[in-house]
């Protein structure tokens, strides 16, 4: 038989006392049974770490592997010869743009990609390339560009004589295409409609705005098809050709306007 050691609870409010039995051991022996308790609990957390310490490290190793995976598959080298191609090319479009008198888009150094890019910068870089070549849509988008009628030239930009006759030349600030009355008539880029009426010896015409410098105008018209302020997109029909104003027969006569100067539109009508 266990030894056990008896506790009698006494009520002081005169309710019945209370008898508790417990083994004398626990009271012989407490700092043995508490040595043992904190035994348990540290097994218990040092379990739990080791556990929580294998989970944590195969997950590293793991996400380690599959980066030099990556790593591997990515030619660094072919990524720099891409990288310089598409920068070679923004140096081309700005220097097609810049001989329209257009503003170039701006490239600081990520461009001529130096040597030693490394994996973690490529993010970066794409990220920069991928911005420049929306600027460069977005500076295409308002660009005139093409003909903006299918008849070909009659009569080139700069002076000539003067298709009135008479002896003195005169400078002829746009292009003249040849064309029958009611060929269509189309923007040669996005914009929106600042002017459609009559204008003095343009005739019937059409000034389209492109942005804050560039603009371009269709004259002689036989019709305008838009109204001010409407949004035209790029080939959009906006009239059609006619023989009003100043004009010796049915052509269009097409400028293109940068920071209020005539400039030459056969500079953009290729890129
Ligand atoms: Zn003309």
């Amino acid at each position: 038989m266990q030894k056990k050691t008896t506790i009698l609870l006494i009520n002081k409010k005169g309710k019945e006392n209370k008898i508790i039995q417990i083994p004398s051991g626990i009271i012989l022996h407490w700092r043995k049974y508490l040595l043992l308790i904190n035994c348990l609990i540290i097994l218990l957390l040092a379990i739990i770490g080791i556990y929580i310490y294998q989970k944590t490290s195969e997950h590293y190793i793991d996400k380690l592997a599959r980066a030099n995976i990556i790593k591997n598959q990515i030619d660094l080298v072919k990524v720099k010869q891409s990288l310089n191609s598409i920068d070679e090319n923004i140096h081309k479009i700005n220097k097609s743009l810049n001989a329209r008198g257009l503003e170039s888009i701006t490239i600081e150094n990520a461009g001529g990609i130096g040597d030693n890019i490394e994996i973690t910068d490529i993010n970066n870089i794409a990220e920069f390339y991928a911005n420049k070549i929306k600027e460069i849509k977005n500076t295409l988008i308002v660009t005139p560009l093409g003909k903006p009628t299918h008849g070909n030239i009659s009569s080139l930009f700069g002076n000539r004589m003067n298709p009135f006759g008479g002896l003195r030349s005169e400078k002829h600030v746009g292009i003249d295409f040849k064309g029958k009355i009611g060929d269509p008539v189309k923007s040669t880029a996005k914009g929106i409609v600042i002017f459609t009426g009559v204008k003095g010896s343009y005739g019937k015409c059409i000034i389209i705005k492109h942005n804050n410098y560039l603009q371009t105008l269709y004259a002689h018209l036989s019709n305008s098809k838009v109204k001010v302020n409407q949004k035209i997109k790029a080939g959009e029909i906006i009239g059609t050709v006619g023989n009003s104003g100043r004009s010796t027969g049915p052509h269009l006569h097409y400028e293109v306007i940068h920071n209020d100067k005539k400039i030459d539109p056969k500079l953009f009508l290729k890129l």
